[in-house]
């Protein structure tokens, strides 16, 4: 796990490499949307790729499909060109729900997307996968947005891909049918399949992912596991009420941060234990004290947020 602007490449922990970019640029004129970005997917991993609005995310995905050739670097998919057709048909993508006609039942839409392919799943099979058994009769324009999404998994599903990217895959799901998407991408996942995602539901990337890359404005600023990430942005959350200042509380040990709201103190910290020895030592007269892990959220925004990584 690391974080600053001079990363290694981003090894997989996995035996086989399904895709991969070294070092790769992209540029769209005079503005930079990759800066020397480097990772690699294995084969059965789940890798969530995060990052504010603009960080690079659909660009570094584009790439791998072959859809944008990069500016400067190397991209590789199944050890091929990403342009290279055999290889692009062992990847399968999330479309955009504008995209898709309105006036097709769901089952011709897979059907169609299925005849793309050399062997693709049966299409049984991808409708039990994408929780779509019960409307396969229904014209996609009738769906609500989970269902139309739903759709969209399978579509990306239809050709049996080997790797599969997921672009905000539960969007306007309820959070059943969000789990029930998230047990599917597992099982494929336990069966080789690699799969990388984009995410604004951190919680989504946290039960997923074993592994995050966090992009901003181009570049990897952190990678790891969802626990080292978490831990980067502080493990822990001390609120109390004390008479200490702000000066006096950010030299206690391990303090990360302090957040005043009136009589009450937020305290982050990867150290809770020391922490609290040492508040107690200080302000015997403590008081309303509760200690919590910190929210994914906040770890992200504060890795996200301005100055961090950079
Ligand atoms: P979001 O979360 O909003 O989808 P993202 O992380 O996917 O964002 P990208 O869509 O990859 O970000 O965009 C990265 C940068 O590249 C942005 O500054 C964007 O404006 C720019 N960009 C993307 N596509 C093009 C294009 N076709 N022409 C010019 N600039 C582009």
């Amino acid at each position: 796990m690391m974080a600053s602007t001079e990363l290694a490449p981003q090894h997989s922990p996995a035996s086989e490499i399904v895709a991969v970019l070294d070092r790769v640029t992209k540029q769209y004129g005079a503005s930079r949307a990759l800066h020397e970005l480097s990772f690699e997917l294995g084969r059965g991993e789940i890798v969530a790729l995060l990052g504010p609005n603009g960080a690079g995310k659909t660009t570094a995905i584009r790439i791998m499909l072959g859809l944008t050739r990069q500016t400067s670097g190397r991209a590789e998919l199944f050890g091929q060109s990403p342009r290279d057709r055999r290889a692009r048909m062992r990847a399968g993508a999330m479309l955009q729900v504008g995209r898709i006609p309105e006036s097709l039942r769901v089952r011709e839409h897979i059907a169609l997307f299925c005849g793309y392919y050399a062997r693709p799943l049966p299409l049984e099979e991808i409708l039990r996968i994408a929780g779509l058994l019960g409307v396969e009769n229904k014209l996609f324009g009738e769906l609500s947005g989970g269902q139309k999404q739903r759709v969209l998994f399978a579509l990306a599903l239809a050709g049996d891909p080997d790797l599969l990217f997921l672009d905000e895959p539960t969007l306007g799901m309820d959070i059943e049918a969000r789990r029930a998407l998230w047990v599917e991408v597992r099982a494929l996942a336990a069966r080789g399949k690699t799969v990388l995602l984009t995410t604004h539901y951190l919680e989504e990337a946290e039960a997923l992912a074993s592994r995050i890359l966090l992009l901003k404005a181009g570049r990897l600023v952190a990678h790891g596991t969802p626990a080292e990430l978490r831990a980067l942005g502080g493990t822990s959350r001390v609120c109390c009420r004390t008479a200490l200042g702000r000066a006096e509380l950010l030299a206690l040990p391990g303090v990360r941060g302090a957040a005043q709201e009136g009589e009450r103190w937020t305290l982050t910290t990867d150290a809770p234990e020391a922490l609290l020895r040492a508040l107690f030592r200080r302000d015997p007269a403590l008081s309303g004290l509760s200690v919590a892990a910190t929210p994914f959220e906040e770890a992200f925004l504060s890795l996200t947020g301005d100055g961090a990584g950079q």
